[in-house]
């Protein structure tokens, strides 16, 4: 079906991901997914999962592809993500790119789009500073920094080769960079 929108919103940490999937999301009438509101939201009600992630979250490392595939999984099946959704925060490494699309495989659909939000480092690391979250700490800030380099920036080049990367420039306000996301998609006013 035409109206189905299956997307991957890809930035740095501070770039404005979180934010963007809500409103993006709403937009389009699909589910925003974000694996990192998951495992805070598992951590918050001391699931055996939240028990396992928490320390890991707070020192800003990743989570092991295993029982990030496992989370993923799940929430995809999930009937209300049948006609599309917003996924902010999965994949961040290689090996789930490829779980990914194993996952979806299985329900035999596919990506339509990947969207990167590219902000300059300053302005990162200011951002996030100021939103003020358990785990972020300046020194938590800039190990994550680097992890989103070395691990999940890679991951760019694995779906720019497959052409269903759009770049958008994150340093603008929240509805601009709304309106260049739903154009570079195809849902533009
Ligand atoms: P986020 O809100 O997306 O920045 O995620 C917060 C934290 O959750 C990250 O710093 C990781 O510790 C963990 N996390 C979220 N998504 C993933 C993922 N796909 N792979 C590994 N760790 C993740």
């Amino acid at each position: 079906m035409d109206d189905e929108m299956r997307m991957l919103l890809f930035g740095p940490p501070g770039s404005g991901k979180g934010t963007q999937a809500a409103v993006l999301a709403t937009e389009l009438a699909v589910p925003a997914i974000s694996t990192g509101d998951m495992l805070r939201e598992a951590v918050a009600a001391g699931t055996p999962l939240g028990q396992r992630v928490e320390s890991i979250m707070l020192g800003g490392q990743l989570v092991d592809d295993a029982t990030m595939a496992d989370v993923v999984r799940g929430r995809l099946q999930a009937a209300d993500a049948g006609e599309g959704f917003v996924l902010d925060g999965y994949p961040r490494t290689l090996p789930q790119a490829r779980e990914l699309d194993d996952i979806l495989e299985e329900g035999d659909c596919e990506l339509d789009h990947v969207v990167v939000l590219e902000v300059p480092e300053e302005e990162l690391v200011e951002r996030t500073l100021r939103r003020g979250r358990a785990d972020d700490s300046a020194e938590v800030v800039r190990h994550r920094l680097r992890e989103y380099r070395n691990k999940t920036e890679p991951l760019i080049g694995y779906y720019r080769e497959r052409h269903l990367l759009r770049a958008v420039d994150g340093h603008q306000p929240v509805a601009a960079v709304t309106a260049d996301v739903l154009a570079a998609v195809g849902r533009g006013a």
